[in-house]
């Protein structure tokens, strides 16, 4: 017997990601892959050590639900050393198996049928499924162009009694720009005397160019008591495929948080937590990341001085924007894959961040890659 399963796809036109798609693209064609943002690079070598000394030591059971304790508390530590905050190591700090999980969690646990949650274009792929599939509707600003900054006018005209959440990314993905002291007031601004929560995704944190400082929403207690904040593991330890994150916030929305987060993870990868904790005592590890990827920015940008692309700046996160107008008119995700196919270079197209496939001929590569690597990827840019 025939058995009729027809499915309504609860994301009827959701593909692979373009990171899915950019990289396995690089695989097939032995490319210099540069599209979906890891380093080439090893992570610390004692951090390897300390999630094997973890394991031989035991830690192979489940994690508490929010965390090892001893994990908590050097965030916590480091939070407030960092951003001046306070927050309870106990109540309002979780470790969860990577951002993306942090995020979706979030937004399960607070966006309701019919909420509007604001999200600035180009956005990270994530949030808007995360949105939709909790009945959510994205309501988008576009950042505008070609500086990439916040239009705090066009913002506010979003805002209204449906406004639940608004998700801010910075340093942003893909634009390398930065949420400044001014764009903290406005938002202050925005949101005071209402019920928005924010959900700031910071997992580059600690990936800011130039003397400019990180501006955490954990800076702001007016922000910070209406904020989750992402981080993740993975961008500052070089770690991004061993899925770790946290999340910290007040303790009315972490509770929420937590109610929805201990039936999706229940908990995270318990040796790498005790890894974590241990390797945090090196703070200088941390504190020296923005150099580290300071002279990889502009190792990078030096090379392609003879090239026909623009660099666009980039003041935060791995990623360079380069501007091709001057080479050729094809659509963005054309060229990625033309430059993928025919010079053996990855990339990511920047129009997939839109709903509306705004297409400005840039392109994003990732530059957490050795120097040589570098160099070999400008030399081939230099050539187009
Ligand atoms: N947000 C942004 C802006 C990112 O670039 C990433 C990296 N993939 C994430 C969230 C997710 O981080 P993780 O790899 O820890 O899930
Ligand atoms: N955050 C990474 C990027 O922007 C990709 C992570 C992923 O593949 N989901 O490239």
């Amino acid at each position: 017997m025939r058995f009729p399963l027809e499915i309504s796809s609860k994301l009827p036109k959701q593909g692979a990601s373009i990171f899915t798609t950019m990289s396995a693209l690089a695989n097939q064609h032995n490319a210099l892959n540069l599209s979906q943002g890891f380093p080439n690079f090893p992570c610390p070598p004692e951090l390897i050590e300390y999630v094997h000394e973890a394991m031989l030591a035991g830690q192979n059971q489940y994690a508490p639900m929010a965390g090892v304790p001893v994990l908590r508390e050097k965030l916590a530590e480091k939070t407030r050393e960092l951003y001046g905050a306070t927050y309870d190591a106990e109540k309002e700090i979780t470790v969860v198996p990577g951002g993306t999980m942090g995020i979706y969690a979030a937004i399960t646990a607070l966006v309701r049928e019919g909420d509007e949650v604001v999200i600035i274009e180009p956005a990270y792929d994530s949030y808007v499924p995360a949105i939709e599939l909790n009945g959510g509707r994205p309501i988008r600003i576009e950042l505008s162009y070609p500086d990439f900054r916040i239009d705090w006018n066009e913002f506010k005209k979003v805002i209204n009694f449906r406004t639940r959440m608004i998700i801010l990314n910075s340093p942003h993905n893909p634009t390398g720009t930065l949420l400044d002291a001014e764009g903290i007031k406005q938002l202050a601004r925005i949101v005071d005397g209402n019920d928005i929560i924010i959900l700031s995704d910071e997992v580059y944190e600690h990936i800011v160019f130039d003397g400019l400082p990180h501006e955490s929403m954990a800076k702001y207690p007016e922000l910070a008591k209406r904020s989750l904040i992402v981080s993740s593991f993975g961008k500052t330890y070089h770690t991004t495929g061993w899925k770790l994150g946290y999340v910290v916030g007040p303790e009315k929305l972490m509770r929420e948080f937590r109610k929805v987060y201990q039936f999706m993870a229940f908990s995270a990868h318990t040796p790498s937590q005790y890894a974590y904790a241990r390797i945090l005592d090196n703070k200088a590890l941390y504190h020296e990341l923005a150099a580290f990827y300071q002279h990889k920015r502009d190792l990078f940008a030096d090379a392609l001085k003879s090239s026909r692309f623009e660099v666009l700046p980039c003041k935060g996160s791995y990623f360079q924007l380069l501007k091709y107008d001057k080479i050729s008119d094809m659509k963005d995700t054309d060229f990625a894959k033309e430059l993928t196919v025919k010079y053996q270079i990855a990339s990511i197209p920047i129009s997939v961040f839109y709903l509306s496939r705004r297409d400005e001929h840039i392109l994003r590569f990732c530059f957490a890659k050795d120097d040589e690597t570098l160099l070999k990827a400008a030399e081939i840019l230099c050539k187009i």
